[in-house]
């Protein structure tokens, strides 16, 4: 009946440990790096075998090894940055705490050769110490990875991937630290030659997705935290798009950071797409908890709300900088008129109403008429209405618009054609409006002098309360009667030209239900309705606009925000250079 209690012996203990932290040859090569950054090594270097299944050797300039301490180094829970158990909280090395060289060598077979400034090169190999010859720094060396712990082998992927997985961990440490050189080989093929680089330079030779004209690069110093870095131009998002983040320049993963950067591309990109960055935060140590995860990745922030609010606003501002600064490059500056008069753009266009009428009769007059026809109304069309003169105090020829399509404003500016989106351009325009009044709390409303009583079609009343709610902080009072009833008695200022507040309500509702959205959320969710009553009230496709129409609106866009893109993510703006036209037209090669 005596239980078979076997204690194990501690070499066992040691090795199932090992195991469990080193986990692959890129997590050995990620400590071996950062032993060498925390010895102040300026170059690097890296060759593996197999993937670094049979070997791994960094060598590196850095401070080196005192003969007397190479043994120690070796042995559990050695190490010279950390004295007393309070620097725990202190130290800015995320190793394994005196416990990588050990573990590592508890794993596989382990060789180190260093020298100091003041000693010459020792080697230490299989419980030997002799000389060596090297200049100051450190080589270290690690052969056969779990070859005496075949459960682990198992569990190691190809070569092919753990290689993979070692370059990546390469890579991030070399985007960490952009002034250290860093070179790396596999199976003696040079894989990269890293000399010390801006991070901006760095990151182009390193990722795929990061191209010189696509880059914005970022420092500030928000909230007490200090953060550096880069992120890609919205129109370079992609699905799988390559985001680093660092914590006092050490890889990490930061979910919270992630999603702050992906909140603060909003609406600038599709939801589907990613944008990429490379992000390093500088915080006190005691803002981070470092001891989360085994191998020290998953990293824990004290103060989660004010990381996560700071990379957002970071963010941001770099953003909005770069977008506004590059439409005013490429379609000129909004120049502060004295006297803002209705149709007028600052400082660029001033629309004045053509002599001829053009009212309603006007609509789409061309669409019966044969081709011949066609050709010669075509250009009465063009002389009447369609086109329109702009006057403008800019030097260049942007005189005069034309709607195309109903749907399209075609303007000329700095030597391009400019095609705008009309529905997406008020989309705009509404967005930034709606969301600028609910920030500063005044919403601008206007009673109706007839309150509108409506019939709901979906009759959730629960949600509807919630939306009317939620709607109210946008300018609109609606009173729910009923199960089905909906009275409407002031709309915002901004949407009061639309007459089909029942119809938009509607479809606000509806879409807001088709997403799937959880209407007690409504509140958090707040950007999503704005983006739905932006869209539902905005001038659409296939609307004709008369000229003051069009200067209003082209006056506005040029005041956003963030005039490139709709809150969906879809572009509002296309532009033709007259060189491409003229190559079309091979006026030039
Ligand atoms: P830790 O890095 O947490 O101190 P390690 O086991 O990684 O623990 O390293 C043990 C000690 O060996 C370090 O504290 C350091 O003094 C020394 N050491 C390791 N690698 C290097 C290196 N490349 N250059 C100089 N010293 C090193
Ligand atoms: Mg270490």
């Amino acid at each position: 009946m005596a239980k078979k209690i076997r204690q194990l012996d501690p070499e066992t203990i040691r090795k199932i440990a090992a195991g469990e932290v080193v986990e692959r040859p890129a997590s050995i090569v990620k400590e071996l790096i950062e032993n060498s950054l925390d010895a102040g090594a300026t170059t690097i270097s890296i060759a593996i075998k197999n993937g670094g299944i049979d070997y791994i050797e960094i060598n590196d300039n850095g401070e080196g090894i005192d003969p007397a301490d190479l043994p120690a180094a070796l042995e559990l829970h050695a190490t010279s940055k950390l004295n007393k158990i309070e620097d725990l909280n202190q130290i800015l090395t995320f190793g394994f705490r005196g416990e990588a060289l050990a573990t590592i060598n508890a794993a596989a077979s382990v060789e180190i050769i260093s020298a100091t400034a003041t000693s010459p090169a020792q080697r230490y190999y299989q419980q030997q110490l002799e000389p060596a010859a090297r200049n100051q720094g450190t080589t270290v060396i690690v052969r056969e990875l779990f070859r005496t712990i075949p459960a682990r082998r198992k569990f190691l992927k190809s070569a092919h991937t753990e290689e993979l997985n070692i370059r990546n961990i390469i890579k991030q440490l070399a985007l960490a630290n952009p002034e250290i050189s860093f070179s790396y080989q596999t199976d003696a093929k040079p894989v990269f030659d890293l000399k010390p680089d801006s991070l901006t330079a760095r990151a182009v030779k390193l990722l795929s997705g990061f191209n010189q004209p696509e880059l914005i690069e970022l420092t500030t110093s928000l909230n007490g935290i200090n953060l550096q870095g880069i992120i890609t131009h919205p129109r370079a998002a992609q699905k799988r798009a390559s985001q680093f983040c660092f914590v006092n320049r050490r890889p990490v993963r930061a979910n919270i950071v992630v999603a702050a950067v992906k909140k603060a591309y909003g609406n600038k990109i599709p939801p589907e797409l990613n944008p990429g960055f490379i992000l390093n935060l500088n915080l006190e140590q005691t803002e981070i908890d470092v001891n989360v995860h085994p191998r020290k990745e998953e990293v824990k922030f004290s103060a989660e709300a004010l990381i996560f609010k700071t990379v957002l606003q970071a963010v941001d501002q770099a953003l909005s900088t770069k977008l506004r600064s590059e439409f005013e490059t490429r379609f000129g500056k909004a120049v502060a008129t004295s006297e803002p008069r209705s149709g007028v753009l600052p400082g660029s266009f001033t629309i004045s109403e053509p002599k001829t009428s053009y009212g309603k009769a006007a609509t789409n007059p061309i669409a019966k008429l044969a081709p011949t026809e066609l050709a010669f109304k075509f250009s009465e069309q063009l002389s009447q209405t369609a086109v329109v003169k702009i006057d403008s105090n800019f030097s260049d020829n942007s005189k005069q618009y034309l709607q195309i399509f109903n749907t399209y404003l075609l303007i000329e500016r700095q030597g391009k054609l400019l095609i705008i989106d009309q529905h997406a351009a008020d989309e705009r325009i509404k967005y930034e409006k709606f969301k600028q009044q609910h920030q500063q709390g005044v919403v601008d409303q206007t009673p109706l002098l007839l309150p509108i009583e409506i019939s709901l079609t979906s009759s959730n009343q629960a949600n509807w309360q919630i939306l009317s709610r939620e709607l109210s902080k946008l300018g609109f009072s609606l009173e729910l009667k009923g199960t089905d009833q909906l009275k409407i008695t002031q709309v915002p200022t901004l949407i009061i030209s639309k007459l089909n507040f029942d119809q938009l309500l509607q479809s606000i509702y509806n879409e807001l239900e088709a997403a799937k959205l959880d209407f007690s959320e409504l509140a958090s969710k707040f950007d999503r309705v704005i983006a739905t009553l932006a869209c539902h009230s905005s001038i659409r496709a296939g609307e004709e606009l008369p000229p003051a129409k069009v200067g209003k609106l082209l006056a506005d866009l040029w005041q956003c925000q963030n005039p490139y893109t709709c809150p969906h993510g879809r572009p509002i703006v296309n532009e033709i250079t007259k060189a491409e036209l003229e190559k079309k037209f091979l006026r030039i090669k």
